[in-house]
């Protein structure tokens, strides 16, 4: 018998591959035309092979989620706490969807205030590879009302879609950090006459999602147009992260705590307040005097802050994390062959340049980046086994690039 494919009946010279099936063959051109179908009769259905349904017994328990988080973010023991145990706790009330015995767990949007470059993100995203979610960061600072120019709060399901690859049932159990939520807050306590476009107007559309309702999604991010169909993602058991820097918020809190200041013990409260650290006592009140309307807030239940990153917390960081800067760099040129060193000085240097430039941990990189690139552009080519990054070596690199830490990212 003639080979040839049982679809298009070209014979076996004229296609690229011909696969021998039981009782007949199928050309290359064929399957991928046969798979093309089987997608988008079947979007969802094609993935069904993805084990959406999990065991609470195999999920991390917060001490394992904990220790987890420790070997990439250093410090932030309190919000990794706060986040090991509200993931963990998102994830049982999945888990108890199916056995409905009347008792709710109300889901556990987390809200984590702390300045810029203290480990928001890297916390967020450390957990969603943990737990091998879709996960997404998206920036408040771009949303503006519906209607108005700018993207619209649905936008943050289309981008968590996309990560799903547009599986919906995985996109709907998926995490979402908000960076910059205060970056939204209303301008001023008072409600005012004036539309307030990003401000009041977007707290109230993230309301809806926070909530947990069905949202219309453009599919594909494409823009809202009257006759595309949408994409109906439940937002239920989406869990949401939102981080900002709320610059100032402070203030509020040293105002709260010095007007519940009345009679002795109080006073004596008072003195035991660590005064350099003020973030520690942050409440959702605060959140509010800043701005946040209170729908939001009580939609944002777990409240945890980050503490400044210190000189010793910086040091850290270079070295200790399991992708630490220093590893990176020592990887790079272990993959010429040569065995990088640093002299401990270089480190502090390293440190020291951050904290002058009030670069935080973000400026880390950029400073050893600077310092490093003439030795990665010119190493690679030399015959050298060895090289070690000496204190006098990377002032002269620094300041040869008179770096003055406005390239930093
Ligand atoms: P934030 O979201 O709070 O502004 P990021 O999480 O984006 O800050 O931090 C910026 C970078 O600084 C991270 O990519 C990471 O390299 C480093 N970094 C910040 N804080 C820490 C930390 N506590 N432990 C380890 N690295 C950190």
């Amino acid at each position: 018998m003639k080979k040839a494919c049982s679809f298009c009946g070209r014979g076996e010279r004229e296609v690229p591959l011909l696969i021998t099936g039981l009782n007949g063959y199928i050309c290359s051109d064929c399957a991928q035309q046969a798979y093309r179908i089987v997608k988008d009769t079947l979007p969802d259905e094609s993935k069904a092979g993805d084990d959406l349904g999990f065991d609470l017994a195999k999920l991390p328990k917060p001490r394992d989620i904990k220790a987890y988080l420790d070997q990439y973010v250093i410090g932030q023991d309190d919000a990794k706490r706060y986040l090991s145990v509200s993931v963990y706790n998102h994830y049982k009330r999945l888990a108890q969807q199916k056995t409905d015995d009347g008792v709710e767990i109300e889901k556990s949007n987390i809200i984590m205030v702390g300045s810029t470059g203290t480990g928001k993100t890297l916390l967020a995203r450390t957990i969603a590879k943990l737990l091998h979610v879709p996960f997404t960061i998206v920036d408040a600072t771009v949303f503006t009302e519906a209607g108005y120019v700018g993207e619209d709060v649905e936008s943050i399901l289309s981008r968590l879609l996309q990560v799903a690859d547009y599986n919906v049932k995985a996109a709907e159990r998926g995490i979402v950090f908000i960076d910059e939520i205060d970056k939204i807050a209303r301008k001023s306590d008072n409600p005012s006459i004036t539309r307030d476009v990003s401000g009041e107007g977007v707290q109230q559309g993230l309301l809806k999602l926070l909530e947990g309702s069905v949202v219309n999604v453009p599919p594909k991010g494409g823009r809202k147009h009257p006759d595309q169909d949408y994409v109906h993602v439940d937002t239920r058991n989406i869990l949401f992260i939102c981080g900002g820097a709320f610059d100032g918020i402070e203030k509020k809190i040293a105002q709260r705590l010095n007007t519940h200041v009345v009679g002795y013990t109080s006073v004596q409260n008072m003195q035991r307040i660590d005064k350099g650290n003020l973030m520690k006592y942050i409440q959702p009140q605060d959140l509010k005097s800043f701005g946040l309307i209170p729908e939001i807030i009580g939609r944002l239940p777990v409240l945890t802050y980050l503490n400044p990153l210190d000189r010793e917390a910086l040091r850290r960081i270079l070295t200790e994390p399991k992708n630490s800067i220093v590893k990176q760099q020592v990887k790079l040129f272990e993959m010429d062959g040569i065995k990088l060193t640093f002299d401990e000085e270089v480190l502090e240097y390293i440190v020291d340049k951050a904290v002058e430039f009030k670069l935080g941990a973000r400026g880390l990189r950029s400073i050893m980046e600077t310092i490093m690139m003439d030795a990665m552009y010119e190493i690679p080519s030399k015959r050298v086994k060895t090289f070690k990054v000496t204190l006098d070596y990377a002032k002269r690199q620094l300041e040869k690039a008179n770096f003055d830490g406005l390239n930093a990212n």
